[in-house]
């Protein structure tokens, strides 16, 4: 929303109300001079008198039914006893013609007020219904553009914020209770916050469904931030059901200096990273639109990548700590992007996650693996390779048959892929993934554990799910040496795995010292800098070589 938008309407309430006060000393100032024009004209009998007409019109259009009558009235008067009929001979006029015509004044006066009533009622309540919310009564977002009081506290002199609210669990809640239970818990934090910002310091909208914002006025954004999420975070009770609402919440300064961004896309970035970033709240600042606008132009930029051959497999070894042979590799994705260099998966992984992008991308790193995996068979070397799977390819309908067509292609050792998938990929829908995992176990695919430790703290799964591999993240690992406690979770880790009959590897291993460590507490497999960072598809080559 444009500032200039803002100034312009109030500038036009500014002039709205100076017309008023005009116009009022018009009529009033009116009066005495149309008796004194009428006078001079000669008295009652020219057509001057008629010139009356002008304020009592005027005032009923302005005043409605009573000012339009007051005005006849006093109109009526004033061309009436006090004016002659001719002002040469002095005649003067009857009663009964001035009483009738100050009754006509009267009519003419309270009709157009009658009127001008209806319209203003009726304009008043087309702004209302343009400027409020049908469901909540609540001030929607074309208030901002309208509303006298919106364009007044906007103007302040003080320091006003923008809050954008976003209700992210919405969708379940609708179609677990309907939309009427929304339009009350909105309403309830209306109220909320309307007790602890106060009426004066705070205007509510109701954008839609699923969007609202507020207007506060606050010296200390944090603080306010912090009070409203102490608010949201209060089950909503409706109909004596509490209501477990999730929100996220985004501040911008209402700067009203011009600026590329409106405070109110400044609040909405604030409450996307928000989201993103899993917190609650978050305050906008330039950095948030830099990062949003560079990502949003690299996901652009990724089907290209993958169709241009700009993605490509490093492949780190995975050793076995006992024998120190090299037992498999880790496929790890780069691009390598014709402006920006190699880009490491940590900028694009992540983004690249939450868009249906990672399907073409997990094709490609199983295509690519598998056509690695021949070409190692085929010199008669047997590694395991491993690819990354994240939690969204399990859940998609297609993966399970994508997958089996994949390894239809090739003519390679199905016990040498490996899947490593997250813990959380386990949990959303425990039933399903057990299945799923259930079918890779029938083509023959390992599956691993990876970034163990990091996720869930229930460890059930480990006996429930057809995993055959633990791998113990690389925070446990570097911690190794320097902390005691670590050093009995990672023992206590390898112990579990071995007692439930699985394998248990080390990644991120650097230095000899860790190395030495988790040989000595029975770790099977080991994989890190220490011995070698991924490599590129040739040296990967010269690397199974040597180690075979
Ligand atoms: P990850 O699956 O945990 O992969 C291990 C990461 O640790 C790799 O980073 C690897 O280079 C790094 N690493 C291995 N050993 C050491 C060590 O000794 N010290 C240190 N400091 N780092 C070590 P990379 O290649 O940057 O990958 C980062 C993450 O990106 C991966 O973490 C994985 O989650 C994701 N990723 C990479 N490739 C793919 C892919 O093809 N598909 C998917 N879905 N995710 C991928
Ligand atoms: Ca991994
Ligand atoms: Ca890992």
């Amino acid at each position: 929303m444009e500032n200039k938008n803002y100034n312009s309407i109030q500038a036009l309430l500014l002039s709205s109300k100076s017309m008023s006060f005009v116009f009022t000393i018009l009529i009033i100032a009116s009066l005495p001079l149309i008796y004194l024009f009428v006078y001079q004209t000669g008295g009652i009998k020219y057509v001057f008198s008629h010139t009356m007409y002008i304020p009592i019109i005027f005032s009923g259009i302005f005043w409605g039914f009573k000012g339009g009558g007051f005005i006849g009235i006093v109109g009526g008067l004033l061309l009436g006893p006090l004016m002659p009929i001719d002002t040469i001979t002095g005649e003067k006029q009857l009663f009964i013609n001035w009483f009738y015509r100050t009754i006509y004044f009267f009519i003419v006066g309270t009709t157009v007020g009658v009127f001008s009533d209806f319209l203003k009622d009726y304009i008043k309540k087309m702004h209302y219904v343009s400027t409020h919310n049908n469901e909540t009564g609540l001030y929607n977002i074309v208030s901002l553009y309208m509303d006298k009081k919106i364009t007044a506290f906007l103007n302040k002199n003080t320091k006003i914020n923008v809050v954008s609210i976003s209700w992210i669990n919405i969708d379940e809640i609708i179609n677990n209770f309907g939309m009427k239970i929304c339009f009350s818990v909105i309403k309830e934090l209306n109220e909320r916050m309307k007790k602890i910002f106060t009426e004066e310091r705070f205007i509510f909208i109701h954008s839609d469904i699923s969007k609202y914002y507020a207007l506060i006025e606050c010296d200390q954004p944090r603080l306010c931030l912090n009070q409203i999420d102490r608010l949201i975070s209060e089950p909503f009770l409706i109909n004596n059901i509490p209501f477990y609402a999730e929100f996220a919440v985004g501040l911008a300064e209402y700067d009203k200096s011009d600026s590329e961004l409106t405070p109110f896309q400044k609040a909405n970035m604030a409450t996307l990273y928000a989201k993103k970033s899993g917190m609650s709240t978050s305050i906008f600042n330039d950095n948030n639109i830099t990062i949003t606008k560079n990502n949003l132009i690299l996901l652009g930029e990724f089907p290209a990548a993958i169709q241009n051959k700009q993605t490509i497999l490093y492949y780190q070894p995975k050793i076995d700590l006992q024998t120190k042979k090299t037992i498999g590799m880790e496929a790890l994705i780069r691009w390598n992007h014709p402006e920006k260099g190699m880009i490491c998966p940590a900028d694009f992984i992540p983004l690249v996650e939450e868009s249906n992008l990672i399907h073409p991308l997990t094709d490609f790193v199983l295509n690519q693996s598998l056509y690695k995996l021949h070409e190692f068979n085929s010199k008669g070397y047997y590694p395991t390779i491993s690819v990354n799977i994240s939690p969204k390819n399990i859940l998609n309908p297609g993966f399970l048959d994508r997958v089996a067509f994949i390894l239809e292609q090739y003519d390679v050792k199905k016990e040498c892929i490996e899947f490593e998938i997250t813990e959380s990929s386990l949990m959303f829908n425990p039933e399903k993934v057990n299945l799923i995992l259930r079918s890779f176990k029938n083509h023959n695919i390992k599956l691993s554990i990876d970034d163990f430790g990091t996720g869930y703290s229930s460890l059930s799964y480990l006996s429930r799910f057809p995993i055959d591999i633990i791998k113990l993240d690389q925070f446990f690992i570097r911690q190794l040496s320097l902390m005691k406690g670590t050093y009995y979770i990672v023992e206590s880790a390898i112990n579990l795995a071995h007692n439930l009959g699985l394998k248990i590897i080390a990644e991120g291993i650097e230095d000899e010292a860790t190395e030495k460590m988790l040989i000595e507490m029975g770790c099977d497999m080991g994989q890190g800098f220490l011995y070698s960072k991924p490599l590129n598809d040739q040296d990967i080559n010269s690397w199974i070589e040597k180690n075979n």
